[in-house]
């Protein structure tokens, strides 16, 4: 028998449908903001203040200068449905402003404090609202400037599962910097201020400059080679500015669609821009890219989500590939010189008409016409042997250095054949072993004649600051210098590092967020990530005596056939499979 408890169908209460709705407009933090700035802009705002502290969960506020709200329209402001945006249901075709759903500072009152002052063009006093869970008291009259601020205490106070739903702080953190870093670019003319605990984090001129902007983001250096993109064709434009291919980061963040002024995520957008890049990026690495698109408002439906991050384009196809030619034109506009890859030694001809069992172990050589230049897809399981390597596979014997090819790899003889070492890889597994050899004791530092100041973008100042003391353990000395900014006056001695702000940028930019590994696994990828860095480049001419040193020093390694990250370091042709290609086999 079923025990059941009656249960009768009945409408929720007001309060509870609306924080229903509140989740799919304010689901953290970062989607308060951004409803508090895109009304700021709709409100025709030049300057916007925004606050935030405790990671936002205290405190957010933004303070813009825009044409704020008359004192008897503050009420239904803060209710549900209500806009002054859209007045007819055609409006909804034909939508310019970012917001037109009504429902954001009602969502955001249901589930904190959430205090509205504002006074209203032309104006000679202001009024000021309370709405508390989604109560809103009697609108008050007050002395205020011209604009609106809106200030929300407490989010999801009332609501505790939410509460728990959000992350851990530096990833809410995070999400806001990115999302005002991103506004801050699409509207160079406006000035934007971000305060973060009191700290400022991001100030913009609003001069127009989006170059200038950038610079504040990603840093002078990096801003100055951002690759322009302009093209406009069919009623379509489209905008920004797209990283070179020696720019790159490990994962998409960093790249940026707005439509009509409006972020969104789009996931065939950045299809299209993978496509422009495609074979000049390595697997894994992705673009820094801030693209707008501009188009006729009726090509495109922007009420679909009701945070409106999603978009659906009357005719998909023609947006596309407008986006993929333009960043293309852009990046082959930008390298008159052909793009050093390594697609010269992906598919030696001879690895495409044998058929050998040994080509099984050949990775990603073997497999030919599919692989794509500059993409590494083979197993990484150490060195490519081609023909029956006599040696066991983690060792390599003596080596006699024939000389360097292309800038970028060592050929060296061995008593059973050939091997091509990579010297960049090489380079980085010598390093590697070398840290995790001086870390048992303590990796001597050597001090900088002049310290360097390094700036870094307001996203990653705050995972550098948390990891500075594993940076500091790993024989540099960093110490916070002002927002943004870092004093190197140190670096590991062994390291040589050239440029060490380059460096330290580097490796801060590929830190993951999020990811909490164990501390020896955390140390051993940042020095991976220092390694790479800090290692010989493909380009580099190195004399004789030097390609015998770094062969000399792979011999020593522990496992000198795959670098930290899993890839070969070399390539051995044996004199058996040389024998065979030259057809010398059988004819003694
Ligand atoms: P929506 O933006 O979709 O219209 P909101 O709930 O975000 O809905 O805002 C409701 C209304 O309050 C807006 O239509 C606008 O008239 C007014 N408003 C909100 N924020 C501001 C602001 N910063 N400046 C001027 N008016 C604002
Ligand atoms: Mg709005």
């Amino acid at each position: 028998m079923v025990h059941m408890v009656a249960t009768k169908i009945s409408i929720l209460p007001d309060d509870v449908a609306s924080q229903i709705a509140a989740g799919e407009v304010v689901e953290r933090p970062a989607s308060v903001v951004k409803e508090l700035i895109e009304n700021a802009i709709d409100a025709n705002a030049k300057h916007i203040i925004i606050r935030f502290n405790d990671a936002g969960k205290k405190l957010i506020e933004v303070v813009d200068d825009g044409d704020g709200i008359p004192l008897d329209e503050l009420e239904i402001a803060v209710s549900r449905h209500a806009t002054s945006k859209l007045h007819f249901a055609d409006d909804l075709f034909n939508i310019t402003t970012l917001g037109f759903r009504g429902e954001a500072l009602a969502s955001i009152g249901s589930i904190s404090r959430l205090t509205v002052t504002s006074k209203f063009l032309g104006d000679s006093y202001g009024g000021k609202i309370i709405v508390d869970s989604g109560i809103a008291q009697p609108v008050e009259k007050v002395g205020v400037k011209q604009g609106t601020t809106v200030t929300v205490k407490n989010i999801f106070y009332n609501v505790p599962a939410r509460l728990k739903f959000l992350k851990k702080d530096n990833t809410e953190i995070r999400q806001v910097i990115s999302l005002i870093s991103r506004y801050a670019t699409a509207y160079p003319n406006l000035r934007f201020h971000l305060y973060q605990d009191n700290k400022t984090i991001l100030k913009t001129s609003g001069n127009g400059d989006t170059r200038e902007v950038l610079a504040g983001i990603y840093g002078v250096e990096i801003a100055k080679q951002m690759i322009e993109v302009v093209l406009e064709e069919r009623d379509i434009q489209v905008t920004g500015f797209t990283s070179p291919t020696g720019i790159t980061r490990s994962n998409r963040r960093e790249i940026t669609f707005f439509v009509n002024g409006r972020w969104v995520q789009d996931a065939s957008l950045a299809t299209a821009l993978y496509q422009a890049y495609r074979t000049m990026l390595m697997v894994g690495r992705y673009p820094i890219s801030f693209i707008h698109l501009g188009l006729n408002p009726e090509a495109v439906d922007v009420n679909v989500h009701p945070a409106k991050a999603e978009i659906r384009f009357k005719n998909p196809d023609l947006v596309f590939s407008t986006v993929q030619r333009a960043i293309r034109r852009a990046l082959m506009a930008s390298s008159p010189m052909p793009l050093i890859s390594n697609s010269q030694w992906q598919t030696p001809y001879y690895a495409q008409r044998i058929p050998d069992p040994a080509w099984e172990m050949a990775g990603d050589i073997r497999t030919t016409g599919s692989s794509t230049p500059g993409q590494f897809s083979g197993t990484p399981s150490g060195v490519i042997n081609i023909g029956q390597g006599s040696f066991p596979k983690s060792q390599v014997p003596i080596l006699h250095v024939v000389g360097q090819v292309g800038a970028a790899y060592i050929i060296a003889e061995g008593p059973d054949g050939l091997y091509l070492v990579d010297q960049h890889a090489a380079h980085e597994r010598i390093l590697f072993e070398r840290y995790l050899n001086q870390i048992k004791t303590q990796i001597p530092t050597q001090t900088l004649i002049e310290p360097v100041i390094v700036s870094v973008s307001p996203q990653n100042t705050k995972m550098l600051v948390d990891n500075l003391e594993n940076l500091n353990q790993l024989g540099f000395d960093i110490t916070e210098f002002g927002p943004g900014l870092f004093q190197v006056r140190g670096v590991p001695a062994f390291l040589q590092a050239g440029e060490p702000a380059e460096m330290i940028r580097a490796v801060v930019e590929d830190l993951e967020e999020d990811e909490a590994p164990l501390e020896k696994v955390l140390i051993e990828r940042l020095i991976a990530r220092i390694c790479k860095r800090a290692a010989v480049k493909a380009g580099k001419l190195l004399d004789k005596t030097e390609q015998e040193q770094m062969i000399h020093d792979l011999e020593a390694c522990a496992n000198p056939r795959t670098c930290p990250h899993g890839r070969p370091t070399m390539i051995h042709l044996s004199v058996d499979m040389l024998e065979r290609q030259f057809g010398r086999h059988g004819s003694r």
